[in-house]
């Protein structure tokens, strides 16, 4: 793995001119040398990204914006009058813009937008922009699609496409401190990283296409699965009478220490300010760890990998999110799921 915000730190430390002149030398082809921008999908993550990559470029460029929710768009350009344009579809935004980053909430939507964009394979022939595209999807999608979307995008030569899932919350799609896991050729690494570093604070070099998605789906996986587990070690100690203060602090010194039993400890009042100690309000969604635990589980059974724990792990989100106690809260509320104390 190799950590590139190193690359990225400068482009930030730069003066305005001399971001201009980096931005134009690197993304621009257009012959009144101001640079275009795309992004597709302003939602819990994407629209602060947006505003984050609005605010880091120079102001004569444009950014192309586009999302199915039509209100979003309205207030992205209302909040931002200068430098935004809302395009009329994702086509008009491959068209129009150089470098376009995508963050969308599910696979079906990847391909189907990547699909619009990349069809026909005219995009270098239009005649708006000849210059190959970087196209840069930081959803979190399974890597089999992005390696299908990839693959129209670079037999076309219409652009290279990498996948950047991200990890860092709406919190820190807000304050610009993501962390990006990349999956992308050696040659493509650093004008991605200069990109995305706009938005974020770390873009991790995985390896080759679709290895950001591999390293973000088996992180997940184990955050998962961590999970639970710290739901049911504490609810064990605390059945059998032990301090859930003391208990975490113990676990926290020992080896069964991982970041649920630290940072999002699930019982209430063991962390001030986590979720379990506002009820279950904020943090990692059920629903988006869910999603992910399945995204993994699938990719692993493609690459016929052999999981004990995967499918009980399943059961226990999918029933919480039934369970309108749980449903649409954080995902440390498995705790309660699982009948903890309270
Ligand atoms: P979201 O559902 O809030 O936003 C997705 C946006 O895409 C919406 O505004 C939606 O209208 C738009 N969209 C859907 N189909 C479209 C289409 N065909 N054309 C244009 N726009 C379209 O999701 P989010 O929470 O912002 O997450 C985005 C991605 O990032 C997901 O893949 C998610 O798993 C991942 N992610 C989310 C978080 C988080 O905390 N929310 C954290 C890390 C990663």
């Amino acid at each position: 793995m190799r950590t590139v915000s190193a690359v990225a730190t400068p482009l930030r430390r730069l003066s305005p001119v001399a971001i201009r002149q980096g931005s134009r030398r690197c993304f621009s082809s257009s012959q009144n040398l101001q640079a275009t921008w795309g992004f597709i999908g302003l939602g819990r993550m994407g629209y602060p990204m947006a505003k984050n990559l609005r605010a880091k470029i120079p102001a004569e460029d444009t950014l192309f914006v586009q999302d199915v929710n039509t209100a979003a768009t309205k207030k992205f350009l209302e909040e931002h009058p200068q430098g935004v344009r809302i395009a009329a579809n994702v086509r008009e935004v491959a068209e129009k813009a150089e470098t376009i980053v995508t963050s969308l909430p599910e696979p079906q939507h990847v391909k189907g937008v990547y699909k619009e964009m990349l069809e026909p394979a005219t995009l270098l022939t239009d005649g708006f922009i000849t210059k190959e595209r970087l196209f840069i999807d930081c959803s979190t999608i399974d890597p089999m699609t992005s390696g299908a979307v990839a693959e129209i995008a670079h037999s076309t030569k219409q652009g290279k496409f990498i996948d950047a899932p991200m990890s860092g919350g709406v919190v820190g799609a807000q304050a610009g401190t993501l962390t990006f896991m990349i999956g992308a050729p050696h040659e493509a690494v650093e004008q991605a990283t200069k990109v995305l570093s706009l938005m974020g604070r770390r873009v991790l070099h995985l390896g080759e296409q679709g290895a950001g998605l591999k390293g973000k789906l088996a992180n997940n996986y184990l955050l998962a699965l961590n999970n639970v587990a710290t739901a049911e070690a504490m609810s064990m100690g605390i059945k059998w009478g032990l301090d859930p203060k003391a208990l975490a602090g113990m676990i926290n010194t020992a080896t069964g220490k991982c970041w649920p039993s630290e940072v999002n400890n699930p019982v209430p009042g063991v962390i001030e300010g986590s979720p379990a100690s506002r009820g279950y309000e904020g943090g990692f969604g059920l629903a988006l760890a869910n999603k992910d635990l399945k995204l993994a589980l699938k990719a692993a059974a493609e690459a016929n990998v052999k999981l004990a724990m995967g499918d009980a792990a399943r059961a226990v989100y999918d029933a919480a999110e039934k369970d309108e106690n749980c449903k649409g809260r954080d995902f440390s509320v498995i705790y309660r799921y699982l009948g903890g104390k309270e």
